[in-house]
């Protein structure tokens, strides 16, 4: 019988394609994590690679949500069926949305229409109540006999945490510490793209999360999009440095008139200029694919400013 691999492994979802979402796989002393669930379309890409690591659906005790968007949390229930013993964290107003997916499917079908959500995640179905719990700041679940550290840290969204595995060295961010693309080729400084999607982005509160995982005690990152960032202070700078080109986005955008319906047109056309100027600090060349991967991203990420102002317009 195969042993189980200890150590973090990457699985690859194949959510949106290759190498575009991952789920981390933690295993000490035989026993193992999952961070993030993936969606329902992806439940068998993260078994064929538990079984790639000699691991067993029988031997994950945890799921570990980094937050509960479509692209991270809604394979939940699924997983659970899949591995007996594993039982659901999330922060404590992220849980809600894991036992009743329903707002979340509703508004992922407006961002992605029917067709492409059907293929994207399939049937969302809501996770076991007995098998879901909160998770506070600061609390630690076992591996085995290793401790993983939750953090708060919203901003991306109110109810995302990170997940901090000292002895690993690694803290898995979510989309906390921005994305990336995967194997774009590195240039002068770390490029990082902030995560600005509907409906919570709150620049203030992401600047101070990017704090916190810059001084959790790790220096490496596992980013949901996609794969390690080493050296995590010089990450932490050029990623808040597109944070705060975001915030001022939504500064500019409510100091002018530009009415509601024009708000994603103008949020598009400054995030594309911001994601050119943050590719041109970071002295990085983008390749066709990083760009067509950039793409998907900057249009989220401006359909999430644009909602942060007319948010701000109402309040
Ligand atoms: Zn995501």
């Amino acid at each position: 019988m195969t042993q189980a691999a200890e150590g973090v492994h990457t699985i690859d979802t194949g959510y949106g394609g290759t190498e575009r979402a991952a789920v981390y796989l933690v295993v000490h002393d035989g026993r193992a994590a999952l961070i993030d669930a993936g969606t329902p379309r992806t439940t068998r890409a993260v078994l064929d690679g538990l079984a790639q690591h000699g691991v067993r659906p029988d031997q994950v005790d945890w799921i570990l949500a980094t937050h509960v968007h479509l692209d991270h949390g809604s394979g939940a229930a699924a997983l659970l069926d899949a591995c007996p013993n594993a039982r659901v964290r999330a922060h404590p107003r992220g849980r809600p949305h894991l036992l009743d997916p329903e707002r979340l499917v509703t508004s992922g079908k407006t961002i992605f229409g029917a067709d492409r959500f059907e293929r994207l995640f399939g049937e969302v179905r809501p996770a076991l109540e007995d098998r879901v719990d909160a998770i506070e700041d600061g609390e630690t679940v076992p591996v085995g006999g290793v401790p993983l550290r939750v953090l708060h840290t919203p901003g991306h969204a109110r109810h995302h945490v990170v997940i901090v595995d000292e002895a690993a060295g690694v803290v898995f961010t979510g989309d906390a510490f921005g994305t990336r693309p995967a194997r774009m080729a590195p240039g002068e400084r770390p490029f990082l793209l902030c995560s600005s999607p509907p409906t919570e982005f709150d620049p203030n509160r992401a600047l101070e999360s990017i704090d916190r995982v810059a001084s959790c005690g790790v220096d490496r990152a596992a980013l949901t999009h996609y794969g390690f960032v080493d050296g995590i202070a010089a990450a932490a700078d050029a990623l808040k440095r597109s944070v705060r080109a975001f915030a001022q986005i939504v500064e500019d955008a409510c100091a002018t008139d530009v009415p509601d319906d024009a708000l994603d047109a103008f949020c598009l056309e400054r995030v594309q200029k911001a994601l050119a100027d943050q590719l041109a600090w970071c002295a990085v060349t983008p390749s066709e694919d990083d760009q067509r991967r950039l793409r998907a991203d900057v249009r989220m990420n401006a359909a999430g400013l644009a909602h942060a102002v007319r948010k701000r317009r109402r309040a």
